[in-house]
């Protein structure tokens, strides 16, 4: 007759304690910077020479093989170590954002977060104007689609420098906003729904310093409606149309 051993408990309780022991390490060798990198560099969502005429291939090879897989590595190799709480890339860049010893890491940070965002808005036979919620939203926070796109091709060209346009969710408030270098929409609360980025290297082998040119361009013809609309948060917990 045997008694359980009240030392060594049950098969499947074990087995329990090394799963949860598992996700505790590597959990830990997560936040260590031990563990998997924070971002990953994204594949393009269409072949590279998808978005010609408008963009070039040489544009893409260029803008997602060289600078955008640079902001991904530098990003990964200065976060190595960095404790935050949260490890999602988003967690990374709003506690990098502001900490003057931080810089580096929420500029390679954000610029690895925004490219892989922009690659996403974009897609060969887009543009035009959206259609469904996305275009009621438009006309609520601009009055109508070419006030929106004025807007935004008004940005592009006033802003000085390098950066980024973004069409950006504020509450039920739809913003065009421009930001300067590396700085992102999600560093300053605001959910990003379209960006356009207008560094140089975005689109000179193409227009050029006719960067009014290229941003008319993208909303023209390859804006992916869809993937923008996908971006919209629900405010409205209650009380809303189902
Ligand atoms: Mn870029």
């Amino acid at each position: 007759m045997t008694r359980p051993n009240r030392l060594h408990p049950p098969l499947k309780t074990r087995f329990a304690l090394l799963v949860a022991c598992a996700a505790a390490a590597v959990l830990l060798a997560h936040c260590e910077g031990g563990g998997a990198p924070v971002f990953v560099q994204e594949p393009l969502p269409y072949p590279q020479d998808a978005l010609a005429p408008y963009i070039s291939a040489e544009t893409m090879r260029l803008h997602h093989g060289i600078h955008y897989a640079g902001y991904v590595e530098k990003a990964n190799r200065l976060a190595k170590g960095v404790r935050i709480a949260g490890s999602a890339p988003e967690d990374l860049i709003r506690a990098a954002a502001g900490e003057p010893g931080r810089r580096a890491l929420f500029n390679n940070a954000s610029q690895a977060w925004n490219h892989a965002f922009f690659f996403k808005c974009l897609k060969p036979k887009g543009g035009g104007a959206p259609e469904g919620p996305l275009a009621e939203r438009i006309n609520a926070s601009f009055g109508s689609f070419a006030r929106f796109k004025n807007a935004f091709l008004s940005a592009a060209e006033d802003h000085f420098g390098s950066g980024w346009v973004w069409l950006v969710q504020d509450g039920e408030k739809l913003v065009v906003m421009a930001t300067a270098d590396a700085d992102t929409p999600i560093a300053h609360g605001l959910a990003p729904l379209l960006a356009v980025d207008i560094w140089e290297h975005a689109y000179y082998l193409d227009y050029q310093n006719r960067r009014a040119d290229y941003v008319r361009s993208v909303l023209d013809n390859l804006v992916n409606w869809d993937f923008v609309a996908g971006q919209i948060q629900e405010t409205q917990k209650s009380g809303g149309a189902p």
